[in-house]
């Protein structure tokens, strides 16, 4: 890595920070250094964190979110509206929707989306778990928030017709979310439009 003269240990805490997503050499640098003149306290809490939020991370039993207890909060909040739930790919693009302050209902997290490229199938996603939710539960629609991506919109078609045959009011949000962008990126005004705007399927 060439990062050999400030000695392994250092070299090291730099490798290891620039596997991060968006992290640079000279930002992985930056933030070692940073690091490293941290009171010891400091120091430690960091690494604490990193391996606690590990070691606790879960799946929520019911919506697949990463959560760290068997129910994540939202589907442990009975004010929210338990007759939506707005199927999306990753946990992030929760965080997202949420962070509009506009969705009031619940989520299904199908932890990626059909990609024959890299051989992901609908066996590979949470669908089946869905399919239990709704059976189990009175669902009154279903917004299928995948990305607008070719890999997104080949799971949004492919879920309308596995919950057709339900009679489940299906709904799909609007264009205007940029092609295979990521959802934590777009701004809270395009989403909220994108939910407001949403088509309904069937
Ligand atoms: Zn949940």
């Amino acid at each position: 890595m060439g990062m050999d003269y400030f000695g392994t240990h250092i070299g090291k805490l730099i490798e290891e920070l620039s596997r991060l997503p968006g992290i640079g050499p000279k930002t992985a640098q930056r933030l070692a250094f940073y690091i490293i003149n941290l009171p010891e306290s400091a120091t430690t809490n960091l690494a604490t964190s990193i391996i606690e939020a590990k070691r606790n991370t879960k799946y929520c039993e019911k919506c697949c979110a990463i959560t760290d207890a068997k129910y994540c909060p939202i589907c442990q909040n009975e004010k929210r509206d338990q007759g939506t739930i707005m199927v999306v790919e990753e946990s992030r693009d929760m965080a997202a929707y949420e962070r509009t302050k506009q969705y009031r209902g619940l989520y299904h997290v199908l932890q990626g989306a059909i990609s024959p490229m890299l051989g992901i199938g609908p066996k590979d996603l949470k669908m089946r778990e869905l399919l239990l939710r709704l059976e189990a539960e009175d669902v009154k629609e279903i917004i299928l928030a995948t990305n607008s991506s070719v890999e997104g919109e080949a799971t949004a078609v492919y879920l309308s017709k596995l919950i057709k045959p339900l009679g489940i009011k299906v709904s799909r949000i609007a264009n205007g979310v940029p092609v295979g962008g990521d959802l934590e990126y777009v701004d809270e005004i395009t989403l909220s439009r994108a939910l407001e705007g949403r088509i309904i399927l069937s």
